[in-house]
């Protein structure tokens, strides 16, 4: 039977059971049980099994296995003891409080040599009998298989689950031979190649490595028909020799995974930005909306604050309030030690930001990355609803008032404001007002109090005052006297979420300070 002579021979060269499966291009799950597969293709393994830890009887000895020398023993029990104990004692991994992981495994390029270098001994020996060409790849790739071998077992070791959302954990394997073997080939490099290919060579892609050879340039290169056979052999074994030691695992990078924390801020504060405001390297204000919302989420996660990114559904002016349900945001954490955030943890960081009483944040949750798409996308569909407080020269007539109450809304042309020209293309938008609601206060005739629904994106003290006819039309034609605008809070913010979660569980609730009183709104 043809696959028991490629499996003994494979045996014989120096083979792990593992790599002979992947060079009779077994694949996925039936590498879990290794011991069945070999049954279910009817293979014999002749040599000794020590090295799955099987006994094929009472009588045989147990003899240590050569180094595979394909894998150069990196599917061995010992290398993945060795592997898994690294991993149970990293001083980083412990720090990550994350139930699922991902494995990114870098292997040494003395890999794809020594895949090479079988692949023109199992040309030589079986040649197209079995499959085996110069043009296509002649076993499962070692990374494939790794998925099923390696990472049950660092699953298992780590008490953790294989997920895409959890951490990232990087693994550098290594091999005492690299340098020499390759230093090796890079020597042969240039009498290497026949010569209708020595065009094909892409140098560039051979800088800042081991003796500058990559796995990109071996990979696209170093194929069985682009070289000379003969060269080939006289410099490196085929096939590969037996190596005298195992894979080495070099280093272990873990990453945390990015999550994101959303929720909904109030700003009770005229003298808050929503973001640092620095200008010419110097602070203007002390704090920022975003930084007392970071100062107090990021900690728990254990990311420094200036990591953390920090975006939300539009934003207001330093000198706006934003009040009614609040404007949702998110932040987002990137290589988070955790990724659950109880009740009671949210409630305490919002419970932590009530006492800045600058600004009050709920709803705080973990939300999946696929949600950003809210936050993110279709800003100019949203609306906002505003209150603003404006200032004429003369007492409101019952004219003023009727031209200012426009439940019909109206449209508008809108330039970049002179005020925000500095960080804004110069452009210009149209824009839709939705209603204006307009009243007088009963105490100030000349004050009127507007309630104005737009289209995001609107510039609200434009639409008022005109900014020298910039915005057109505004209220100051539509009345045909100036008005000008005093202060200005956001009511709503159209965008239904992140979902309503009450965190505030131990009932340490403030009482709601209702801030959209006209009275409040006047005095700030
Ligand atoms: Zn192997």
């Amino acid at each position: 039977m043809l696959s028991q002579e490629v499996f003994d021979y494979l045996k014989e060269v120096g083979c792990c059971t593992i790599c002979c499966l992947r060079f009779l291009k077994v694949r996925g799950d039936e590498y879990m049980n290794v011991a069945k597969t070999l049954q279910r293709l009817g293979l014999k393994d002749t040599c000794s099994d020590a090295e799955n830890g099987e006994e094929s009887g009472p009588t045989s000895k147990k003899t240590k296995p050569n180094v595979c020398v394909a894998c150069l023993g990196f599917f061995s029990d010992e290398f993945l003891a060795k592997l898994t104990e690294a991993l149970t004692t990293h001083p980083h991994l412990i720090q990550y409080e994350c139930d699922e992981f991902v494995l990114a495994i870098s292997f040494p390029i003395l890999l794809n040599v020594r895949q090479l270098s079988l692949w023109l001994a199992l040309i030589d020996k079986f040649g197209q009998m079995h499959g085996f060409v110069s043009n296509k790849q002649p076993d499962v790739p070692l990374k494939e298989v790794s998925k099923m071998v390696i990472s049950p077992k660092v699953s298992q070791a780590l008490g953790k689950k294989y997920g895409q959302n959890g951490m990232m954990i990087s693994i550098s394997i290594n091999h005492a031979d690299e340098t020499a073997e390759l230093q090796k080939l890079t020597e042969v490099d240039q009498i290497l190649f026949k010569t209708n290919c020595t065009n094909n060579k892409s140098k560039k892609d051979k800088k800042g490595t081991v003796n500058g050879m990559t796995r990109g340039y071996f990979e696209k290169n170093f194929l069985p028909s682009n070289i000379d056979v003969d060269i080939y052999k006289q410099n490196i074994p085929v096939p590969p020799a037996i190596p005298d030691s195992s894979m080495i695992v070099e280093n272990i990078a873990v990453s945390g995974p990015t999550i994101f924390v959303a929720g909904r801020y109030q700003k009770f504060c005229r003298v808050l930005p929503h973001t640092p405001w620095i200008l010419n390297g110097k602070r203007v204000m002390a704090d920022s909306v975003q930084e007392l919302i970071v100062q107090s989420v990021a900690p728990y996660f254990e990311v420094p604050e200036s990591k953390v990114i920090f975006s939300s559904s539009g934003r207001e002016d330093v000198d706006v309030r934003c009040l009614g349900k609040g404007r949702p945001f998110v932040l987002e954490i990137p290589d988070s030690k955790r990724i659950i955030l109880p009740q009671s943890v949210a409630e305490n960081m919002e419970i932590e930001i009530d006492q800045t009483e600058k600004i009050r944040v709920i709803n705080l949750q973990i939300v999946p990355r696929e949600e950003l798409v809210h936050i993110k996308f279709g800003e100019e569909k949203k609306t906002k609803t505003y209150r603003a407080l404006c200032i004429l020269n003369e007492p409101a007539t019952v004219e003023v008032l009727q031209k200012l109450n426009i439940p019909e809304g109206f449209e508008i042309k809108q330039w970049t404001p002179i005020r925000v020209l500095h960080r804004r293309p110069l452009l210009q938008r149209p824009r839709r007002v939705h209603s204006v609601k307009a009243r007088v206060d009963p105490n100030d005739h000349k004050i009127l109090i507007l309630d104005i629904v737009t289209q995001a994106g609107t510039y609200i003290k434009e639409l008022v005052h005109g900014d020298f006819n910039r915005t057109d039309p505004c209220f100051a034609k539509l009345i045909g006297q100036d008005i000008d605008i005093a202060a200005l809070d956001v009511l709503a913010v159209d965008l239904d979420w992140p979902k309503d979660v009450n965190n505030r569980i131990s009932g340490q609730c403030e009482t709601v300070r209702d801030k959209n009183e006209i009275d409040d709104l006047n005095k700030s």
